[in-house]
């Protein structure tokens, strides 16, 4: 009988059964059993400040007393029922994100992932529009589905040139690269909706869709001005084109101004279709897709989820959601991140570009020496904040981008202890690349 809290043995098995492009920043895998509030602890009794929460999932705290209660009671009362009947926290939890989402005369559409909200936005957009052309970003990442892949612009997540789709990729995600970095904020925005009238010129026919993450996630933390989208949603209406906007990310107050990340781009007013997951289950399995009603009902055919919307999942994120509106946590996440971004922009190292983001979804990009994309000192700082007891997360096109996602519950204490020990993570990164 092997001993489960052998971490070597552990990470032996793990290698021989998974598959090898499955991702783990560590050179030695960490194995984590429990946690609470904002700490993680492994088999091997090391805690951790926890500055990623799961690939922000974890939204209001680990073990949160509230959604493991929802959860427990839940599950003694029925586990799962699908879609073909009804339970009380589906349609109350339906009945809450249609409201917050701001789109007028929403529906919702539970799945169980990121990726299937966006193939799910997908499927509408495309059958609402009878046309398998779509617009996405430079630099996206949607999922891993064959769909979702199909729209991911950056290169690293898209191991596949296959698609059913057809997939015309706009400029605007990276405010400092590019043909339009030099230009100012009103010239780079006007520059990327000329370029998007340009293209679905050339383009001509019918363009179902622009699938566009308000902040680009896993692309580094990155965005283009506020007041992109609504640009672009002016050139994407003249054209009878849907906007899906990918909150999977930026969601639930996780930019501390605003609940949804398309809000910083309100002029226009709402997308016609938003997609959610991760932060909302606060770790259980759930995503979903708002849309007005003319959309979200245009798929004539019978269609089902059989773990969409389940009890149990909608239980805990309405608990969650409820939690998470009570203590103000995006308030929380807006006080709170400005004084993370202060104390990490304070510290002044040289390995570090910028400090950029909004409430508690940082970006740090890192560069070498040579003043270019440094992926090796990502790694090195990810593995010295391990050795400090914290655990960040990494992206960007060149996988140089620290991504710094907590918990939106985040204590100012806990916020001044984890700059202080990423800054010394840096420190030691920076000495051991000279
Ligand atoms: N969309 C965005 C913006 C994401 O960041 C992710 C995951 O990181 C996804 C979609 C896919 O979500 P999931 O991993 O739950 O399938």
């Amino acid at each position: 009988m092997s001993n489960p809290s052998d971490p070597s043995e552990l990470i032996h098995r793990h290698r021989t059964v998974t598959p090898s492009w499955l991702a783990t920043y560590y050179a030695q895998p960490i194995e984590l059993t429990h946690g609470e509030g904002r700490h993680v602890w492994d088999s091997q009794g090391n805690r951790y400040l926890d500055f990623f929460g799961g690939i922000l999932t974890t939204m209001t705290a680990h073990a949160q007393p509230d959604v493991a209660k929802a959860v427990a009671e839940q599950a003694g009362r029925i586990l799962h029922n699908s879609t073909l009947y009804l339970s009380t926290p589906m349609v109350e939890l339906a009945e809450q994100i249609a409201e917050l989402s701001g789109i007028p005369d929403a529906k919702v559409f539970f799945t169980t992932s990121g990726t299937e909200a966006n193939d799910a936005a997908l499927l509408l957009a495309t059958s609402f529009r009878r046309s398998n052309q779509v617009l996405a970003m430079r630099n996206s990442y949607h999922g891993r589905s064959f769909s979702t892949i199909g729209v991911t612009g950056n290169s690293a997540w898209s191991p596949t040139s296959l698609s059913a789709l057809q997939t015309l990729y706009v400029h605007g995600g990276i405010r400092t690269r590019g043909p339009f970095a030099h230009l100012s904020d009103a010239g780079f925005i006007a520059a990327c909706a000329a370029d998007l009238e340009d293209l679905l010129g050339q383009v001509g026919g019918n363009v179902a869709a622009l699938i566009a993450e308000p902040i680009q996630g896993v692309g580094g933390f990155t965005s283009g001005p506020d007041g992109l989208f609504a640009t672009f949603k002016r050139v994407l209406d003249r054209h009878g084109i849907l906007w899906i906007s990918d909150e999977v990310q930026t969601g639930w107050g996780r930019t501390g101004d605003h609940f949804w990340g398309w809000q910083a781009h309100a002029d226009a007013g709402p997308p016609d279709v938003l997609t959610f997951a991760k932060g909302i289950g606060n770790g259980l399995s759930m995503g979903g897709v708002v849309a007005r009603a003319e959309v979200m009902d245009c798929l004539g055919a019978n269609s089902i989820s059989t773990f969409g919307g389940s009890p149990i999942t909608t239980a805990g994120a309405l608990a969650n959601l409820r939690y998470l509106l009570d203590q103000d946590l995006q308030g929380n996440a807006r006080r709170v991140g400005a004084e993370l971004i202060g104390a990490l922009r304070e510290a002044g190292l040289p390995v570090v570009r910028e400090v950029r983001g909004r409430g508690l979804m940082i970006g740090v990009e890192l560069v070498g020496r040579d003043e270019q994309p440094s992926p090796a000192a990502a790694t090195s700082v990810l593995e010295h904040a391990r050795e400090l007891g914290l655990l960040i997360g990494k992206g960007g096109l060149s996988g140089n981008v620290l991504r710094i996602a907590p918990p939106l519950s985040l204590t100012a204490g806990e916020a001044a202890e984890g700059a202080g020990l990423l800054i010394e993570a840096l420190r030691r990164a920076q000495a051991d690349s000279t």
